[in-house]
């Protein structure tokens, strides 16, 4: 079909109004996510990685939706943060073991989900002394997480000459007030493990949280309004890498 001279000037009117709604979408839903993370196995390769959310050993019992790979991510500016922090704590003999850092979305509306249902097997473990239909009213359970904003971590340290886990006072993930930072009853030695490894992380620019000894989040992290939502195998992939 022949164009009029009009036609034409129509034509790329039309294309400048779709490439600006385009463009306006894509400011809107940016950022995308994964070239702004890298592996945590990469930027620090002393860590420890024991994902708990990949494994089965966590509250809900199963692996978490958007976790299909045994691997942790973090952003760029959390992750560079927390190899200062590694090689901090191996100058003092020990290494930091990560729990969680970076977690999807989709993983924490899988949490919500479970909250609602009747499965209570990993209660003893988890949360012993807590009826599951108080979990989302106490708080430890929401609908969105600060780790899918990709500057948080959940940690604990290793003795690099026994291979052992210091005594923190009680276990990652463990919904009691026993996992306050300040719980009364901890005995001088969980007091001081605690106060290692908040001293360290906040020295190398995370701050910690009152209800998780384990819990530690980039002061200035650089999304605080953006959850994002990609599983983990998006990070590090080659057509993710330097697209930013
Ligand atoms: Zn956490």
């Amino acid at each position: 079909m022949m164009c009029s001279e009009n036609g034409t000037k129509g034509l790329a009117a039309l294309r400048r109004a779709v490439f600006a709604l385009f463009a306006g979408r894509c400011a809107w839903a940016a950022p995308a996510g994964p070239e702004k993370f890298v592996r945590i196995a990469d930027v620090a390769p002393g860590v420890i990685l024991e994902p708990r959310y990949y494994s089965t050993y966590n509250f809900t019992g199963e692996r978490l939706p958007g976790y299909d790979r045994p691997d942790m991510a973090l952003c760029r500016e959390a992750a560079s943060a927390l190899a200062k922090a590694e090689a901090m704590f191996e100058a003092r003999g020990l290494r930091l073991k990560i729990y969680d850092a970076y977690r999807p979305a989709r993983a924490v509306e899988y949490f919500y989900r479970w909250s609602l249902n009747g499965d209570v097997r990993m209660k003893s473990y988890f949360y012993p002394k807590l009826d599951k239909s108080v979990l989302h009213l106490k708080g430890y359970i929401a609908l969105r997480s600060g780790h899918s904003r990709g500057s948080a971590v959940d940690c604990t340290l290793v003795d690099m000459k026994t291979g052992r886990e210091l005594d923190m006072g009680g276990p990652f993930d463990l919904f009691d007030e026993r996992s306050h930072y300040a719980a009364r009853g901890l005995t001088k030695v969980q007091e001081r493990s605690r106060a290692v490894l908040r001293s360290v992380m906040m020295e190398c620019g995370f701050k910690g949280i009152r209800s998780e000894w384990w819990h530690f989040v980039l002061k200035d992290e650089p999304y605080p309004d953006t959850y994002f939502d990609f599983p983990l195998s998006d990070v590090g992939r080659l057509d993710t890498i330097g697209s930013e």
